[in-house]
């Protein structure tokens, strides 16, 4: 059996989205910025997919420029609020230590500049606290950064009430919702937010497009500088094919939304209680404040990686947490910061699913994934001295 189960990596493209991918490349290849009739006509499809997705948002139509993904949308939001911060003296920035790198990376070029950086902790449960954002304020904050749900362990963030502490406070809010739009109901005013950041590659669109909602009024600076596309905010020629393809993509996970969601939620559930009864595992983040289809788990005395590999021999494609950024194998910062040590960090696994999967392959999960950790741990050195009571279990 092949089960995908790394949907927050990335999903498998929605058949409608490759139509209409294809359909456009195919006829309106015109130049949307040409005023002839084939550019005119592509303009005219452009700007009718910046309403449909500013409809789906709950946001005006010239509230949304269209990007290369989620990591640009990331980088433009939080660079345009310490642009206008630093012009008012306004340099310090709030945000968390379960941030995806497109921020924290951003943020820490920031620090280098000379801007004051606040990670805030999140609780074990992989949550930010309310009074520890309400905390951290003060009058030299040009941005607090929260995301929407994390990508690694699912966790939703309480973005609405950070909204209200920021309005309040009139501090510029940008919120990641690169993992939650299309799986779960998002709405830029409900959230209070001035910048949102969307990828449709994590939603059944295409890779290498995505959106960034920049509220009216909220500053905007350009990363790229050339034509005067996207209001002049975002030059380059638009890849109307792989815009029309993530609008289409969006409306149908929207359309989908609540059905799609409750058999997610279903079985995710039922992969979470089949993984529990691995003795000394442990799921990571909140059970209920999570993602439709975010499984993540830590199980001691073993290397997530090799799990991967074995994994991966029986058909299921899944994900673990440590980063193996340039080759040095550092745990998650997302699973230290719920407080795991780096041993039970390096052991973990993530399963993200989507509406495509079946119970049926879900089964298959629970039967495959105890046995494959089970393995593991027999050839295991570490699992050996928690055995003998060398070492202590911590899970
Ligand atoms: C995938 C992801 C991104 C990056 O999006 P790309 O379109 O791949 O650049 C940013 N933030 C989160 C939370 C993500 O999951």
């Amino acid at each position: 059996m092949k089960v995908y189960a790394d949907n927050a990596a990335t999903a498998k493209m929605r058949e409608s989205a490759l139509r209409v991918y294809a359909e456009t490349a195919q006829n309106f290849y015109g130049n949307p910025s040409s005023l002839h009739s084939p550019g005119q006509e592509a303009r005219s499809l452009l700007e009718e997919c910046r309403e449909e997705i500013a409809a789906v948002l709950g946001a005006k139509p010239k509230e949304i420029l269209f990007t290369s993904g989620g990591s640009e949308a990331d980088n433009q939001a939080i660079l345009s609020a310490a642009h206008l911060g630093k012009l008012k003296g306004k340099m310090k920035i709030v945000s968390t230590a379960i941030e995806h790198h497109a921020v924290l990376h951003t943020l820490n070029k920031l620090k280098k500049e000379g801007y004051e950086i606040v990670l805030l902790p999140v609780g074990s449960n992989g949550i930010v606290r309310i009074e520890d954002v309400e905390a951290a304020l003060d009058d030299k904050t040009c941005l607090v950064s929260v995301m929407f749900a994390n990508n690694e362990i699912g966790t939703l963030q309480p973005v609405e009430e950070i909204g209200r502490l920021c309005r309040a406070k009139k501090i510029l809010f940008h919120t990641d919702a690169v993992q939650a739009v299309g799986h779960t109901a998002v709405n830029v005013e409900a959230i209070g937010c001035d910048y949102l950041a969307l990828s449709a590659h994590k939603f059944g669109g295409p890779k290498g497009v995505g959106a960034l909602y920049v509220r009216t009024g909220a500053p905007l600076y350009s990363l790229i500088e050339g034509g005067a596309q996207e209001r002049g905010k975002r030059a380059g020629t638009e890849d109307l094919p792989a815009i029309r393809a993530m609008t289409a993509a969006l409306k149908e996970a929207i359309g989908e939304l609540p059905e799609a969601a409750k058999k997610v939620t279903a079985m995710r559930d039922r992969l979470i209680e089949g993984l529990e009864k691995i003795p000394h595992s442990a799921l990571n983040g909140d059970r209920e404040k999570r993602l439709p289809g975010n499984v993540s788990f830590c199980f001691e005395g073993i290397e997530g990686e090799s799990l991967l590999l074995l994994l991966d021999d029986k058909g299921i494609a899944a994900s673990s947490g440590s980063a193996c950024t340039s080759g040095s194998l550092d745990p998650s910062h997302v699973l230290l910061a719920i407080g795991r040590v780096h041993d039970v960090a390096h052991g973990s696994l993530r399963l993200t699913l989507s509406a495509e999967n079946t119970p049926e392959e879900i089964e298959y999960l629970i039967e495959e994934v105890p046995k494959v950790v089970e393995y593991l741990r027999h050839m295991s050195p570490v699992w050996r001295d928690l055995q003998e009571g060398k070492r202590t279990f911590i899970l």
